[in-house]
């Protein structure tokens, strides 16, 4: 008997990892279903928008990851519609916007995301640099993100090119630095001008049915991904899909020490005036953010505005990753239920040109 007891103990506690968690406040959360570990030298090169080899993912399964940030009130608003239906994620941070915002990337480590980085200053030009400056895009930016987490130890070995400019020589690279280069499996084209939330969620809802699991890309310091986040998130959940987080091997700092969110200066960029949007009314953003290092002369002056929700940001044109949608052209697409977001973007007065985005090698 007593050994029946035992086994079954045993079974439970083996059991336990691929079960979710209850979310505090939301019985009906996505969760995360599972952790899986990210050996560098087990996976060196991940995602099939360029790579053949992937996350081993079963079906309906996804990997979440961000890419830009941080970038307040965009990530914080992320972080929110994460931690409301208890989804963790993986944050590819920018040197300079962490060593900007280091109260952000504590938060997003202290969320128990993961962290890794996309170099120091996003150059889209990964694939015509000389080594020695993509090695100093690299190591700065790994060396920006620690100083912000306050702990080596809290950024993971894994890197985004940006862009996703990658050439054989970069990748080179960055397995002699022991770095898991991360590509996707599915992205939302939330880079793109004129994009809405309801766009973002329809392709990402497509192109994961499509292949039926995968790493999916999206960038957290876009509002239209900010918004669109929480219906994505609720979309998965209504359509079987589970959040499988992919952590680093070895150690980690349980957390890290927290930092005060520094007083918002008035004026600058971004500012949100006004929101009604229920996503983002619950923090509601009444002062103004300071300006990021990566501001560019050609800041364009975008006025959002819809029925539920009036937003005005002055903000530059987002990062492109580069990846162009070519990857999608042979994929097999489901057809959806419409999708309705609780707000709709609309998007005036772009006054710069958008970047185009760069060519990629797939399928190498
Ligand atoms: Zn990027």
């Amino acid at each position: 008997m007593r050994r029946v007891a035992l086994a079954l103990c045993c079974l439970t506690v083996a059991l336990a990892p691929a079960m979710a968690a209850p979310c505090p406040g939301n019985p009906k959360a996505l969760g995360t279903a599972r952790t899986i570990t990210v050996e560098p030298s087990a996976f060196p090169r991940i995602g099939t928008v360029q790579y053949r080899n992937t996350l081993p993912l079963n079906d309906r399964e996804v990997v979440i990851t961000f890419d830009d940030g941080p970038l307040p009130p965009y990530t914080t608003r992320v972080l929110d519609a994460l931690a409301r239906e208890c989804v963790q994620a993986t944050f590819f941070l920018v040197g300079r916007m962490a060593t900007a915002h280091p109260d952000l990337v504590r938060r997003i480590y202290n969320a128990g995301h993961v962290i890794g980085t996309h170099s120091q200053n996003h150059p889209l030009t990964f694939d015509q640099m000389e080594l020695p400056r993509v090695e100093r895009e690299v190591t700065a930016g790994i060396a920006s993100v620690q100083a912000a987490a306050g702990n080596p130890k809290a950024v993971a070995p894994f890197f985004r090119i940006p862009g996703l400019a990658r050439t054989r020589q970069v990748e080179t690279y960055l397995a002699s630095k022991s770095l898991s280069v991360w590509s996707a499996d599915e992205v939302a084209d939330d880079w793109f001008r004129d994009v809405t939330a309801d766009d973002i969620v329809r392709k990402a809802m497509e192109r994961i049915e499509g292949r039926g699991r995968g790493v999916l890309l999206l960038h957290d310091i876009h509002p239209a991904t900010a918004m669109a986040v929480p219906v994505l998130l609720r979309e998965l959940k209504k359509r079987g899909f589970k959040v499988v987080h992919a952590i680093p091997a070895g150690d980690r700092p349980r957390s890290v020490p927290e930092l005060d969110t520094p007083v918002a200066d008035s004026g600058s960029w971004p500012r949100v005036v006004k929101t009604s949007a229920p996503a983002m009314a619950e923090r509601p953003v009444t002062a103004a953010l300071p300006r990021p290092p990566a501001a560019r002369p050609e800041a364009a002056r975008t006025q959002v505005a819809s029925r539920t929700t009036t937003i005005s940001v002055a903000r530059k044109p987002p990062h492109t990753t580069g990846a162009t949608t070519r990857h999608t052209a042979n994929r097999k697409t489901t057809a959806a239920a419409p999708i309705r977001t609780q707000t709709t973007i609309q998007r005036r007065a772009w006054t710069t040109t958008w970047p185009r985005p760069t060519r990629h090698t797939y399928w190498r």
